[in-house]
């Protein structure tokens, strides 16, 4: 349920309703805007009487959110949420992040020459990853906690923060310098994880499961926010449909459905959405134009080679191509 109140309304009355509905039992949820601000109720609502509510000389109008996703819902943050990862880089609401780098960390001089490059092409955060979620337990399972420190001197060496996957919660503690926690597709619905990010204040960058909903994907995200954690990018990676020639079926109609749904930053991944580099460009430039805020791209230095991913890596002089078109596309929006 929302309360959206008359413009002029003082604090101190604002507050006297804001308690009256915590000793109900109720969240409260505050989104000032420029002219109302709106009470998103999250809780048991059924017994608050909306009637009541209206009849309030500082309430202009209540309503009732259908949706099961409160604090992630637009009817409760009507603004475009912006992030702050650092105080040179946001995303949200215009600002634009271009996440790159290659799939895992696989020793210094790599990650340190990717960075260099994409920083170069103009990314604006470096990607990477530690703990790496792989279908069969044999493949490289990642660098782990030794790939994260590689990050952190890629990251030195650079100043681009830095995007790496967590696994487990219990990984917590290795996280500490990481600018954005990652959670992976197959992580999605990892509600435990999701609940201890929710206790953090990270920049949480959450990826469509391979077989989920939007409506899911906004639940998991109310997840983190549920527990106090309201800085969550939402990521588009493609879903797995009857399609084989592509490795997902990238849902690029995500983009402006979730626009709609949500307040909250969506970044769209091509790499692991086609799983083809030569299919990266065009989606990138398709999600752009569909108003994606950010995009991120697996580069690697030496595709071939690349110990995860390389089939859908580019090289730093293809994602520098891409980088440029991505520019030109977002001049042609405005
Ligand atoms: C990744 O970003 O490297 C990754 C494993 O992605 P996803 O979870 O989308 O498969
Ligand atoms: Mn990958």
């Amino acid at each position: 349920m929302i309360a959206v109140l008359k413009s002029g309304v003082t604090k101190e009355q604002r507050q006297g309703l804001i308690d009256w509905f915590k000793s109900q039992g109720l969240d409260v949820h505050i989104s000032e805007g420029e002219m109302h601000t709106i009470l998103g109720l999250v809780g048991d609502t059924t017994k608050v009487d909306e009637e009541l509510i209206e009849a309030l000389d500082i309430v202009e109008s209540v309503k009732r959110i259908s949706e099961p996703f409160k604090k992630a819902n637009r009817k409760f943050n009507p603004k475009n949420k912006v992030i702050e990862i650092t105080k040179d880089v946001k995303i949200g609401d215009g600002e634009f992040a271009l996440i790159a780098g290659p799939c895992s960390v696989e020793n210094e001089a790599q990650i340190i020459e990717v960075a260099k490059e994409v920083k170069k092409s103009g990314a604006t955060l470096l990607r990477g990853g530690a703990f790496k979620p792989r279908t069969s337990p044999y493949d490289f399972q990642g660098m782990k906690a030794e790939g994260i420190e590689l990050l952190l001197k890629a990251k030195e060496a650079t100043g681009l923060p830095i995007v790496t996957e967590i696994m487990n919660e219990k990984h917590l503690p290795l996280f500490e310098e990481v600018d954005v926690i990652q959670v992976g597709a197959r992580n999605m619905q990892n509600f435990e994880l999701l609940k201890a990010l929710g206790k953090t204040n990270k920049t949480i960058l959450l990826k469509r499961g391979l077989a989920n909903t939007l409506k899911e994907l906004l639940m998991s995200a109310e997840y983190i926010m549920a527990g106090g954690n309201e800085n969550v990018i939402l990521c588009e990676r493609g879903i797995r449909t009857f399609e084989s020639y592509t490795r997902n079926t990238l849902d690029l109609s995500a983009v402006p459905m979730l626009r709609e749904l949500t307040h909250l930053p969506i970044v769209v991944d091509p790499s692991h959405a086609t799983g083809i580099a030569r299919l990266v460009e065009p989606m990138a430039l398709a999600a752009v134009a569909a108003g994606a805020d950010g995009l991120m791209i697996e580069v690697h230095n030496d595709p071939p080679k690349a110990l995860c991913d390389g089939a859908q890596s580019l090289t730093p002089a293809q994602f520098d191509e891409v980088a440029v078109k991505v520019r030109k596309i977002q001049e042609a929006l405005k």
